[in-house]
């Protein structure tokens, strides 16, 4: 893939990938989220919970919703405020929340993996931040060597922070970055310097933590190739293990703030497209390897590794590794993915602690997978993630003929295949192209069972595809 993204024509590519651009799910989970149901509450989740194995291993998410101001850019689940009351009360909430989730998991596997999302974690305190670790670890304790990881904002973390979170045991870090240009920062309400940003890297480096992320953004308002180019050699400069470089996301129906860019701000979608094609190619150029969608690794970094070694794995924090695990989310609006369901919270962090305190579970909605949801999630998993789909793995793990179980999607495969983003074996199996890996959401959708009433539905859901 690296080498031949490297290669491609791009006057010829950005037609093709243009004829694409639409609105579609990134495919963090399937089904995807909009089709979740207020059926699915607490019982159900205990019920499920309870299902789970006491030997099967699990992945645990902490979302932690505080930040001190507002990215305008930003369509996360987050309360702006500098109250340090909140913090405190959502401390006392989550611990309740774990102890209702242990209380329905009556032997807990060993925790492989642990990460905290936000908002922003590192708006707690480093004493916080302490009590937090230990009252989850309590609850569900680490496995050793264990892979456990946080997102910080540099501009809010302290070198008293990295000192609490590697005595805790986080070794992995990811950092907000987003772009460096002053016209852009100013534009998107962040400003945050290239030297913050190098020295938090240091002085993590020097704390012992193993691997360093950044996210970054394209299509943010003011982003020129020259400027993206500029932001991508501070950032290379500075040499982070792992790049994820998202598609700024325009969804005013969920970030009303977005409002305030004005359209013409914002690169139209033929310099959209060129600013990611550019950014792609000079982060390979590095030595980076493209993970799949918007990430990248160094070759010798896990992630690049399980995609190498075909247990690359998608979920709510993007890719990931270690396939199968059982995730439990902690937090307003946090999902936990189990064994045929998902779960998600209260978004809203007030009414997210007022359904803990009552109900210790806090969940909003959910789904049951059926076998139909199964089938189609596994096929998606495999275009996202190894971008093939294998007639073979699919006979070996659903006894039926692969080319037979979806003709109907094979068929609505053509029009992609004339256009080189696929190409369909004999057998049916699928192989993503080098072009297509630029539109793997659009491959995947053809295989979406819910997309068609989705797409009808009269308020946006997704973001855009290109
Ligand atoms: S981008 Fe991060 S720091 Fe900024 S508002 Fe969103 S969650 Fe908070």
């Amino acid at each position: 893939m690296s080498e031949s993204l490297l290669d491609l024509d791009l006057d010829r590519a950005e037609p093709v990938l243009l004829r694409y651009a639409g609105a579609g799910p990134r495919y963090t989970s399937y089904p995807t989220a909009p089709v979740w149901s207020e059926h699915y509450g607490p019982e159900q989740l205990r019920e499920d919970l309870g299902r789970l194995g006491p030997r099967d291993p699990l992945s645990l998410y902490v979302h932690v919703p505080f930040c001190k101001s507002l990215c305008h850019f930003c369509a996360c689940n987050r309360v702006i405020t500098r109250d340090a009351a909140l913090p405190a009360r959502f401390l006392d909430d989550v611990e309740r929340e774990i102890a209702a989730a242990r209380a329905a998991l009556p032997e807990p596997g060993p925790v492989i993996q642990h990460h905290w999302g936000g908002g922003t974690p590192t708006h707690l305190s480093p004493l916080a931040v302490r009590r937090l670790f230990g009252a989850v670890c309590e609850g569900f304790p680490l496995a050793k060597g264990a892979e456990v990881s946080i997102e910080v904002d540099p501009r809010v973390t302290t070198p008293e922070h990295v000192e609490a979170l590697r005595e805790c045991g986080f070794e992995r870090i990811s950092l907000g970055v987003q772009d460096f240009d002053p016209r852009v920062q100013a534009a998107i309400h962040r400003v945050q310097s290239v030297e913050e940003t190098a020295d938090l890297v240091a002085r993590a480096r020097d704390a012992g933590f193993a691997s360093v992320s950044f996210d970054l953004i394209y299509g943010l308002p003011f982003q020129t190739l020259e400027s993206m180019a500029r932001t991508l050699d501070s950032v290379l400069a500075i040499g982070p293990d792992r790049i994820a470089l998202y598609a700024y996301a325009h969804v005013t129906w969920v970030a009303k703030q977005q409002r305030g860019f004005e359209r013409h701000d914002l690169p139209e979608p033929k310099l959209r497209l060129r600013l990611q094609l550019e950014a792609f190619r000079r982060i390979l150029r590095s030595g980076y390897v493209h993970v799949g969608m918007d990430h990248f690794a160094r070759p010798e970094d896990e992630l690049a590794r399980a995609l190498r070694d075909r247990t690359l794995r998608r979920n709510f924090m993007g890719y990931t590794t270690h396939a199968g695990l059982d995730l439990l989310g902690f937090g307003p609006s946090a999902i936990s993915e189990l064994t045929g369901a998902y779960a998600q919270s209260v978004r809203e962090p007030d009414a997210w602690g007022e359904a803990v305190r009552e109900r210790g579970l806090a969940t909003l909605r959910g789904h049951r997978l059926s076998r139909d949801d199964q089938e189609r999630r596994f096929a998606i998993g495999e275009i996202m993630c190894h971008g093939e789909l294998r007639a073979a793995d699919w006979k070996a793990r659903f006894a039926s003929d692969f080319a037979t179980r979806f003709a109907a999607e094979l068929r609505a495969l053509d029009a992609l295949e004339r256009d080189g983003l696929v190409s369909v074996a004999a057998d049916g199996s699928v192989r993503v192209s080098t072009l297509g890996r630029l539109v793997v959401r659009n491959v995947a959708m053809v295989f979406d069972a819910y997309l068609e009433g989705q797409q009808a539905a009269p308020k946006p859901l997704f973001s855009q595809t290109v």
